[in-house]
């Protein structure tokens, strides 16, 4: 049996990675469970899978759960803080982990899992982006093996030959083609995004995702935080990463190779497969989606960004170019930007200027080579700085 962790079992990636899991019981077993805060939801998880530990993120909500948990036959143990999430990553039983918490909170317990030498089944994106050269090191150091869940990352994974670590170039390819759904603003006159309440952003027409990166998918940040996850994935630069509209998000990615090949893995929009092919690797099993019908489909459209329309994919490119800690202050500014935007404090067009001032406030950028310490401090600060640029209006 193979013992698997969740870490962010609650959300939507959690809940399709429970869902996948579900469908082999004689090959997985649930070691661990973990959330945020709500401990209401767990408890009721843990009933149903019966892991040995789960941990909360708010030690408030840890207390909470063990009381709701309290009488139950094999209880799990329960853990809290970020300790409790890094000790249930790197749990001797947890075979594979799956790092689905969203955001920066979701860094130090995965590089745990990265260190620990597990297969690391990565749906935060956030992790790689602040910190891609630790994490890369740490899974090159422990043997880890690093599969992609973000489904553009694991359609390009499976469109590249299995020796692709040696360099991109080294195995004949020219570029990677990103596919982005455009989210629900692709059509909008630009005027208009000023008026863009949370729920209208929030109701993706392809996918259906966690609040943040319903956001980022809406801004296109998610995209461009997409490009440097596929730097450090792949082993390359963004000058080989093109961004091409698909509303349809039926090709999740391609691959172009140098004799004109263009390899491209498609499906029905569903984490669910990009899950199961992770959990499987190199095998393949069933997820529960439903067969692609190309002919129901009828056609498959493509078309370039608009940059007008989405500044925030040119301040990603612009990021991944600069290197360093470019990436993380971007990434940092992005979140207190969206929460703002979902608490009605900065308009949509606002998400934008906060990165961009952001970026422009922050003179840390160049710093590279940092400890997890270190990256969690920079972190900090630049969510200061864009709290400040919040609050003084100034975006
Ligand atoms: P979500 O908001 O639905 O769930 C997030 C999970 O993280 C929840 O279990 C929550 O309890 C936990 N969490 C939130 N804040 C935390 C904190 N401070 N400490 C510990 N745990 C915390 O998010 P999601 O849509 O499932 O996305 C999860 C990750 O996967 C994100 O990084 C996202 O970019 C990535 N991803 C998601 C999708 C998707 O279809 N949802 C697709 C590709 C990549
Ligand atoms: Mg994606």
């Amino acid at each position: 049996m193979i013992g698997v962790a969740i870490l962010g079992s609650t959300g939507s990636i959690g809940l399709s990675t429970l869902d996948v899991l579900a469908r082999h019981p004689e090959r997985f077993r649930v070691v661990a469970l973990t959330a945020n805060r709500n401990a209401e939801q767990l408890a009721e998880q843990c009933r149903r899978y019966r892991p040995a530990y789960a941990a909360m993120a708010d030690p408030a909500a840890a207390r909470v759960l063990q009381s709701l948990l309290a009488g139950m036959p094999d209880a799990p143990e329960v853990l809290s803080g970020v300790e409790g999430l890094e000790q249930v990553a790197a749990l001797p039983d947890a075979h594979y982990v799956m790092a689905a918490i969203v955001g920066a909170a979701g860094l130090p317990p995965s590089l745990a899992a990265a260190r620990a030498g597990k297969r690391v089944l990565l749906a935060n994106k956030e992790a790689l982006v602040m910190a891609g050269a630790l994490f890369m090191d740490a899974v090159a150091a422990s043997g880890a093996e690093l599969l992609p869940i973000d489904s553009e990352h694991n359609a390009i994974f499976q469109c590249l030959p299995t020796g692709f670590h040696a360099g991109l170039a080294q195995v004949g390819v020219e570029r990677i083609l990103l596919t982005a759904s455009g989210g629900p603003f692709r059509d909008w006159p630009v005027e208009r995004l000023a008026t863009v309440t949370p729920e209208q952003a929030c109701a993706h027409p392809v996918w259906s995702m966690g609040r943040k990166i319903s956001v980022d998918s809406a801004t296109l940040m998610n995209k461009g935080l997409e490009v440097i996850e596929a730097c450090w994935l792949f082993g390359t630069g963004p000058e080989r990463i093109t961004v091409v509209v698909h509303p349809q998000s039926t090709v999740h990615s391609l691959v172009q190779y140098k004799d004109g090949s263009v390899l491209a893995e498609l499906g029905n929009p569903d984490m669910r497969t990009p899950i199961a092919h992770a959990l499987a690797w190199p095998e393949r099993f069933d997820s529960g989606v439903a067969p692609l019908d190309l002919v129901a489909l009828g056609r498959l459209d493509f078309q370039a960004p608009d940059p007008g329309r989405f500044p925030c994919l040119r301040l990603a490119f612009e990021s991944a170019r600069a290197g360093g800690s470019a990436p993380l202050v971007l990434n940092a500014a992005n979140e207190i930007a969206v929460a703002a935007f979902l608490d009605g404090r900065v308009s949509f067009p606002g998400i934008a200027r906060v990165v961009e001032e952001t970026l422009a406030a922050s003179l840390e950028q160049s710093v590279v080579g940092q400890d997890l310490a270190g990256l969690v401090a920079l972190d900090q600060r630049a969510r200061a700085t864009a709290e400040q640029l919040i609050a003084k209006q100034a975006v």
